[in-house]
């Protein structure tokens, strides 16, 4: 297969060359704007109740002949969906990094994590097994039959414009469902490119459908759509809970992935170096706006000033920047909503006590948009701040001194979130016991970049229910049926 895209395009290039591609589903509308510059960069359709039934139509009217296709044949092409993601690898980057900000070289990595989920899914599909299971009578069989769930919807921000639509949209089309897809208004080109090469990888019509516009028209007009039996849903907790009243009607299945405010514990056996590495790694991925992104530091008392001069050191190096530029690791915020969140928490946490020990301030770049936030670590972190009660999604650190393991788990579980937490020991056992007491379902042991396709990523409590990523993502897009069968 040709690629238009050379290795020399500059990413301007590459954009436009996505915009040629994607121009049917690009019209007047919601504008799509670049937040390191402020750049209009295109207009998608603003569609509301009436495009989402349609898109309903088209995914019903596909379902019959995708969940008939074998397994190894939907499998075979969602693995050339993730191939082409793959091969377009730079030239989706350069899209992803135009509408979202983020580094290329992370977008880029967004792109392969994202095709990730494809092949990981592709597997899959082969391996929805029934169960033959032993009746208490002679004369009976107990068949155990697992079948795709119908039409799925799947509502996505725009943190991870590929990775969060894969990560839904590969285990749903492997378990033979077809779907209608809503990504953020921020950033909808990266999914409309995805459809693009979903269908050029021979997957049919019908069967992946992408609607932008109104969200709250969009989703009610799922939720009220009794053809739509699954709603898989990644963003905030506030409308994930207004999605679950709707959900009530038609009683449409819902996994929700939301809100998270991840504590990042160092005790005094830590090893400081990779103590030092996960927390940069993991705290300023996408500026810090992931929902797995730490929220809040907790280090123990001996290791405490060591750890926070190496990590001042360390995130005094990180370059903030547009992220089409070389060596850049920090990009813009997402919106002036977002910058006006993350001063409103630093200031809360600086009145409140808080000092500053690394940044604290914006970064003014000329030429560029003022949505730039320096790479912060402030000490003196307390539970009355803003910054231990809602999610900053910035690049934040607030750090706390504790003693006692039992007070920093304490102090960890004291959230109504509960989607990642970290922490690091070299102590075995105390690994296992911190690990089982975090009310967290993802735990990042020593590690701080646990994301994967192969594990069941998902939260408790404010954070939602269900499970992404690896076989547990199956168990969302299918119905269990048994047979009775009196022989
Ligand atoms: P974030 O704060 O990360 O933007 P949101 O929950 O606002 O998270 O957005 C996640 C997704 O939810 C996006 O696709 C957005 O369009 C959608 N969304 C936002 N508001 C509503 C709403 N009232 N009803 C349905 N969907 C919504």
């Amino acid at each position: 297969m040709t690629t238009e895209t050379g290795s020399r395009q500059s990413p301007e290039e590459r954009v436009r060359v996505w915009l040629g591609r994607i121009a049917p589903e690009i019209r007047s509308g919601i504008g799509v704007q670049n937040p390191a510059t402020d750049e209009f960069v295109a207009s998608v359709p603003n569609d509301g109740a009436a495009a989402a039934r349609g898109a309903v139509d088209r995914a019903e009217a596909a379902a019959a002949q995708w969940r008939n296709l074998v397994a190894e044949e939907r499998g075979r092409l969602l693995l050339r969906f993730a191939e082409r993601m793959l091969e377009e690898q730079d030239s989706l980057a350069a899209l992803l990094t135009t509408e979202q900000g983020k580094p290329l070289a992370e977008a880029a990595g967004e792109i392969r994590y994202a095709a990730s989920f494809l092949r990981f899914a592709a597997g899959e599909a082969e391996r929805i097994y029934g169960e033959l299971v032993p009746a208490s009578q002679a004369d009976k069989r107990i068949l155990v039959l697992r079948q795709p769930v119908g039409v799925a919807a799947i509502v996505t921000p725009w943190n991870f414009p590929a990775a969060m639509i894969t990560r839904k949209l590969g285990p749903a089309l492997a378990a033979g469902c077809t779907v209608v897809v809503k990504p953020a208004e921020q950033t909808p080109l990266t999914a409309l490119a995805l459809g693009w090469l979903a269908r050029e990888a021979g997957i049919p019509d019908g069967v992946f459908n992408i609607v932008t516009g109104e969200p709250a028209a969009i989703t009610g007009a799922w939720l009220e759509d009794p053809r739509v039996r699954k709603l898989s849903f990644t963003g905030s907790t506030e409308v994930g809970r207004l999605l679950m009243a709707k959900a009530s009607r038609n009683l449409t299945r819902l996994s929700l992935e939301l809100g998270g405010h991840a504590p990042f514990l160092v005790f005094d056996d830590a090893d400081l170096d990779r103590a030092v590495e996960g927390a940069v790694i993991n705290k300023f991925r996408n500026a810090g706006q992931t929902c797995i992104c730490a929220n809040r530091f907790y280090v123990q008392a001996g290791v405490y000033d060591e750890f926070v001069s190496r990590y001042a050191a360390a995130i005094r190096e990180l370059k903030v920047g547009r992220g089409t530029d070389e060596g850049v690791s920090i990009g813009p915020l997402i919106d002036d909503t977002g910058m006006a969140k993350v001063e409103t928490h630093v200031e809360d946490a600086l009145a409140r006590g808080a000092t500053v020990r690394e940044g604290g301030k914006r970064v003014r770049l000329p030429g560029l948009a003022d949505r730039f936030y320096a790479p912060t670590l402030l000490e003196g972190f307390t539970p009355e701040m803003l910054l231990a009660q809602e999610e900053t999604f910035g690049p934040v650190s607030p750090a706390a001194r504790f003693v006692h393991e039992e007070e920093a788990i304490a102090m960890a579980n004291a959230s109504r979130y509960g989607l990642a937490a970290y922490f690091y020991t070299r102590d075995a056992a105390r690994l296992m016991r911190v690990a089982e007491a975090l009310e967290y379902g993802v735990i990042g042991a020593n590690d701080g970049a646990p994301s994967t396709a192969q594990a069941p990523f998902g939260g408790m409590k404010h954070s939602g229910f269900g499970r992404e990523g690896g076989r547990y993502a199956m168990e969302d897009y299918l119905e269990t049926k048994y047979v009775s069968w009196r022989i």
